[in-house]
């Protein structure tokens, strides 16, 4: 597999060559030159993690060792059962895909626990050491240090905002004691940790000396990944190949549903990719208007994890939609300015929002009708797919986290905190680890100074 720039400008290169690479030198993303086509027959009964071995060796044929990797991925273990995306029916037609049962609760443990192991054995190659620099609003930070604590050749300088995630979120992180992992507390908001991120890495030569790395939504890999629950989730839906399923998906970054994008495009038979957002509706508006309007800044909603002002992942749709054409792209997102594309058709997508008022009587409803307590992030995917619910054609509900992990919202919601999975009753009593910053550039390279290896 060959992989190209969504802008047009940067040399083809292989896999093994854009794993640890992040943004192409072009600042587009890397994206394969074609999607392959895959055979369903072939695919349907198989385990997840022969299912994600057929579908990842498309993308990552120049990884030696591939199937043995992917197999101590998706394990039991990790992922609290076989299936590792167990479907949940909540009536016939009706179903709750289970994404978020890693160990951090939230889906990006899907794609964050492969990268791990697989930039682990990239750097064990080339005998490199890496430092990876990354910003949280919550779900991101935890799902990478889970998978990349205690690994040998990398450390992990996570900056979050203080006091801004939910307590059991940030007790997730803050609780590691792992040497590699360094939890930075900073006195600011998200917009404040991701420009310092920014910054840094606009320092060419400190990025060089001190090997700073990423693990953002924009990994090739990351999409790959995500790519095979949508097999997973279609085969558990349907009896019939021929049968047409359509799934809601929670969207901040269009990670997530990008994926249904792809999988699609290797011939799953995907009706509709519903888009939900929060009070955050950038990608709404784009659905419904065909106008791109990124925002200055995001506000705080009770669904935090979907809570961007411009979604990362969203330009590989572009560059889709734009029948591949590079300089078009770069028009559009060099400069970061609003976009018309109202004449291009948007096929294949439908999109709505939600507010906290809706996301709090979709958890209320959903556990009155069928016994089953989501999380806001859910209830938006949830509330918006209903909305978009055709006769015949199943839904499935994309559960990107467990409610335990937002407790304020389900007791606003029921009236009672949600239940915790064993392991994680006294989670916020845990010892803490971490270190409070200034919202400055120049103090985090300080940091990073004094602890990379
Ligand atoms: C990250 C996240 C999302 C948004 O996913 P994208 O891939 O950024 O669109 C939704 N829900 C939860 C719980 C998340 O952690």
């Amino acid at each position: 597999m060959r992989y190209v720039s969504t802008r047009g400008g940067a040399p083809v290169k292989r896999f093994s060559e854009i794993l640890l690479e992040g943004l192409a030198p072009d600042g587009g993303l890397y994206v394969p030159e074609s999607f392959p086509k895959v055979d369903l027959a072939r695919f349907r009964g198989k385990s997840y993690p022969a299912l994600a071995h057929a579908i990842l060796s498309q993308f990552m044929d120049d990884i030696p060792g591939l199937e043995a990797l992917v197999g101590r991925t998706y394990t039991k273990e990790i992922f609290g059962s076989d299936d590792v995306t167990p479907l949940k029916t909540l009536e016939p037609g009706l179903h709750l895909l289970g994404l978020s049962n890693g160990p951090t609760l939230a889906f990006k443990d899907i794609a964050l626990q492969l990268l791990g192991n697989l930039f682990e054995k990239a750097l064990e190659q080339k005998n490199q050491t890496l430092n990876i620099l990354g910003a949280t609003s919550g779900d991101t930070g935890s799902a990478a240090e889970y998978a990349l604590r205690g690994k040998r050749n990398v450390n992990v300088f996570m900056l979050s905002p203080r006091g801004r995630m939910s307590a059991f979120q940030s007790a997730q992180m803050y609780s590691l004691q792992d040497a590699n992992i360094h939890n930075l507390a900073v006195e600011g908001v998200f917009d404040d940790c991701q420009d310092m991120v920014k910054q840094v890495n606009a320092d060419a030569a400190f990025k060089e000396k001190y090997r700073i790395g990423a693990v953002n939504s924009i990994n090739w890999a990351r999409v790959a990944a995500q790519v095979v629950y949508y097999f997973k989730g279609y085969f558990e839906a349907t009896r019939a190949n021929s049968q047409e399923v359509s799934f809601a998906v929670p969207s901040g970054n269009f990670g997530n549903i990008y994926a249904g994008f792809v999988a699609r495009a290797m011939g799953l038979p995907v009706h509709k990719l519903i888009l939900a957002t929060n009070e955050n509706d950038v990608l709404d508006e784009f659905f419904r208007s065909g106008r791109y309007r990124p925002r200055k800044a995001a506000v705080a909603t009770s669904s935090p994890s979907m809570d961007i002002s411009r979604a990362s992942n969203f330009e590989r749709y572009v560059y889709d939609l734009l029948e591949e054409d590079g300089a078009k792209v770069n028009k559009i997102f060099a400069s970061g300015e609003e976009a018309d594309l109202s004449l291009i058709p948007r096929a294949g997508f439908v999109s709505g929002r939600s507010t906290h008022a809706e996301r709090i009587a979709t958890i209320k409803s959903v556990h009155a009708r069928y016994g089953v307590v989501i999380d806001p992030h859910t209830a938006d995917g949830v509330k918006v797919g209903l909305e978009h619910r055709e006769q015949g054609v199943p839904l499935v509900c994309m559960e990107t986290a467990l409610p335990a992990k937002f407790a304020d919202t389900i007791r606003e919601a029921l009236g009672t905190a949600p239940a915790r999975r064993a392991g994680f009753e006294r989670l916020e009593e845990l010892p803490q680890r971490f270190k409070v910053l200034k919202p400055e550039a120049e103090v985090v390279k300080r940091y990073i100074e004094a602890h990379a290896r």
